[in-house]
């Protein structure tokens, strides 16, 4: 922990008390192994971005107000580039993201008591719904965004691989959009039985059900749809051999950097559409709708809460994932 000056308020920006802030996957990496992917830290940053908060601060032409709930979005886009405006926010080449190294100098992230952020990057809650909640936002426009890749789930079998929070959004997703029949893996327990209690139909341990996994590369236990959200190769392996002809695999997770072994055959002799997801794109408002109506119930995935200063605690049961699939850290 450290102390920093205030940063001062441009005419459009605005100050947020930050109320909850999740520990993402990618957090842990960055704290572990100063890197992401490709993205390797070059200077000191603040961690976190998944968050909410109260705005405390307005600039000058800001049309937001103090005391707003608000919800933030950690990316802030150019605005002006193709990608931009063809509707493809995500693939911005200028994006400046929260807590990423993405871009450099790189932007502080939402582990800190305040942050200023653009008005753009704010979407105002309009009841009280509990900030443990709308913390849940960012990872939820990942799972909308990827869905969304995926195509129509209604009456499908969907498999998702690894029950993480994205895993376990994903399959809550899959429940509410009519799938017939939705299974989920991860090669742990615990995160299996949160995964049974969200009412998802099989929950398999990748590490013990080698034979279910087997049965899956044939019909018609094959899955049309088939989401990887492990961000590792093995679990891309089994994705593409449990994908029916003609099916979908769209990766969620983040792969690591480096060489990998795919045997792509399978990709090639079912003709799958394999589909990668970067974060999200235009999913904000529908996430935050969905979380202020009650859609969708994320509390089910909130481990345990922390304040800022015990940070470590937070991170170390982060980490452990046969005890934890969502820490959120309260400023
Ligand atoms: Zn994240
Ligand atoms: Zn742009």
């Amino acid at each position: 922990m450290e102390d920093r000056s205030l940063p001062e308020l441009g005419d459009l920006d605005v100050r947020i008390a930050i109320k909850a802030a999740g520990i993402c996957g990618s957090d842990l990496h960055y704290h572990q192994h100063g890197k992401v992917a490709a993205f390797s830290l070059k200077e000191p940053l603040v961690l976190g971005h998944e968050a909410c908060g109260e705005i405390v601060e307005v600039g000058k032409k800001s049309t937001l107000t103090p005391g707003d709930r608000v919800v933030i979005n950690p990316g802030l886009v150019c605005g002006n580039c193709k990608y931009c405006l063809r509707g493809q926010e995500n693939l911005c080449r200028d994006i400046k993201f929260m807590g990423s190294a993405s871009y450099f100098p790189h932007i502080q992230g939402t582990f800190q008591e305040t942050v200023v952020v653009r008005e753009q990057q704010c979407h105002v809650v309009r009841n009280d719904t509990a900030y443990q909640v709308l913390a849940f936002a960012e990872p939820l426009t990942v799972a909308l965004h990827a869905v969304r890749r995926a195509g129509n789930f209604f009456n499908q079998r969907v498999l998702i691989i690894g029950s993480g929070t994205i895993g376990l959004l994903v399959a809550s997703l899959a429940r509410l959009s009519g799938a017939a029949y939705v299974a989920i893996t991860d090669i742990l327990d615990y995160p299996l039985q949160v995964a049974h209690k969200l009412g998802v139909d099989e929950c398999i341990n990748a590490q013990h059900d080698n034979e279910v996994i087997a049965s899956w590369q044939q019909e018609p236990n094959s899955f049309p749809i088939v989401i990887e959200a492990t961000g590792t190769y093995k679990g891309f392996e089994v994705a593409l051999s449990s994908s029916s002809p003609g099916g979908k695999v769209v990766e969620v997770g983040i792969l690591p950097d480096g060489q990998s072994e795919i045997p792509f055959s399978h990709a090639f002799a079912k003709e799958l559409d394999v589909l990668f997801v970067l974060r999200q794109n235009l999913q904000f408002s529908p996430a935050v709708d969905m979380l202020e109506k009650g859609k969708l119930d994320p509390l089910p995935l909130l481990s345990a809460s922390f304040a800022l200063n015990d940070f470590e605690q937070a991170f170390a049961l982060a980490r452990d994932k046969s005890k934890a699939i969502k820490v959120q850290l309260e400023p």
